[in-house]
């Protein structure tokens, strides 16, 4: 009997098509029910219509459900079974967890400065050494003198060459650079009967995709309800990613049916869809082709304005590849003069052993390194924690 339940259930989510898949998990996961029948699959009104009508505050785009699939599909057999909603930990202290695989990317960096640090002669060359290894690390010239200079004083006063010692000066130095008082926690509360909405940019290949789905099972492993917008609308393929990240952990994901589509139509759709069914969080993955400033400006611009019509963006969250190094740190420079960027995500951190960037992009932009990611794994995006991050470098 369960079976045959089970069996029905399934032809009813293949003749449905993909939004009704989602109405299915909607309702298990959500008690303020929709009153639309169901999450659409898609959006929207024609290409270039809906943006300007929204930027000019007009009504929401007309709700095409767009179910791709439904009309040609066999019902069963072949239909998979749905997926089983994980359970994801919670994010707290994940950068502990992952402190082995931190330390194996940049422990060569404090390697090499505690060598240099612990010579017989610590003369000008030695020093020049040591400020040329920051350089190296990414860390940028300036703050890289600036640490010099600091330690060099440091441990003239303390008068100490103690291994230990000249540990623990260094130890503060990075800890200085890095800023340990930046506000680095994601605002991510409701306000009132309106998700928070995080806005996920920069440019493709960084990671962003993979970011959005493994911030959504953080956030749910806090104990938040999630809901997805794929307003990277050229590539099918970044949609179908967010779907089947929404998939394992029970987000909803709100796509286009249509290569193209208006990404601010997709995301004004997200956001509404979110406050309909009473999400806490909305992430909004977005394109991120390396086209015209002004391109990107337009795109980054309108998505802001029309969602800032229903809900308040609480996060403007920029991914950097952190080997890409200098090139990711131009990247940075367009995304931060087209959008107020209010965090970076370092990704690939455990593919690097130039940690210096954080201290870099920190600069660069005036904003906090909230979430880094150190691998491929569902899990592995931890919040930054600028303690972990040092005693990772120096071995702590
Ligand atoms: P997007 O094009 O910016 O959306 O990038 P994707 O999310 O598709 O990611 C591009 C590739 O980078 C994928 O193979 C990801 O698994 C990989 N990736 C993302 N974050 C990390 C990370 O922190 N570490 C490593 N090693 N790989 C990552």
């Amino acid at each position: 009997m369960e079976q045959l339940i089970i069996i029905l259930a399934v032809v009813v989510v293949v003749v449905g098509g993909g939004g009704t898949t989602l109405l299915v998990r909607t309702r298990r996961r959500l008690p303020r029910a929709p009153q639309r029948p169901a999450l659409r699959g898609g959006t929207t009104a024609a290409p270039g219509t809906a943006g300007p009508d929204l930027a000019e505050g007009g009504s929401a785009p007309p709700d095409v459900a767009r179910s791709p699939a439904a009309p040609a599909r066999p019902p069963a057999p072949a239909a998979p079974p749905a997926p089983e909603v994980e359970k994801p930990p919670p994010s707290a202290g994940r950068l502990v967890r992952l402190r082995g695989r931190l330390a194996r990317s940049q422990s060569a960096l404090g390697g090499v400065l505690l060598g240099l640090l612990s010579r017989d002669r610590l003369d000008e060359e030695t020093w020049d050494e040591i400020e040329e290894t920051l350089i190296t690390a990414d860390m940028g010239v300036t703050p890289a003198r600036q640490l010099v200079e600091e330690l060099r004083t440091e441990v003239k006063v303390a008068g100490t060459r103690d291994t230990e010692e000249v540990r623990s000066l260094l130890r503060t130095q990075l800890l200085t650079q890095v800023g340990t008082d930046l506000d680095r926690s994601l605002h991510t509360g409701r306000h009132g009967d309106r998700p928070a909405v995080v806005l996920v940019v920069g440019v493709n290949g960084t990671g962003k995709t993979s970011v959005c789905g493994k911030l959504a099972r953080a956030l749910i492993g806090d104990g938040q309800s999630v809901l997805l917008g794929a307003a990277d609308t050229f590539r099918a393929a970044a949609a179908d990613q967010l779907q089947t990240w929404g998939e394992r952990v029970g987000a909803q994901v709100v796509r286009s049916g249509r290569d193209g589509a208006d990404p601010a139509s997709v995301a004004f759709d997200a956001v509404n869809q979110g406050i309909e069914h009473g999400v806490d969080v909305v992430i909004v993955d977005t394109a991120g082709r390396l086209h015209t400033k002004a391109g990107l400006m337009d795109e980054l611009g309108k998505i802001k304005r029309v969602i800032s019509r229903h809900a308040t963006v609480d996060e403007v969250l920029l991914v950097l590849d952190a080997t890409t190094g200098q090139n990711g740190l131009r990247q940075a420079r367009v995304f931060a003069e087209v959008v107020d960027v209010t965090g970076i995500v370092l990704t690939k951190l455990d593919g690097t052993a130039k940690g210096g960037i954080v201290i870099a992009v920190q600069r660069e932009l005036g904003v906090p390194v909230k979430l880094v990611g150190l691998g491929e794994g569902p899990d592995d995006l931890a919040p930054f924690e600028p303690d972990a991050f040092v005693d990772a470098i120096i071995g702590g």
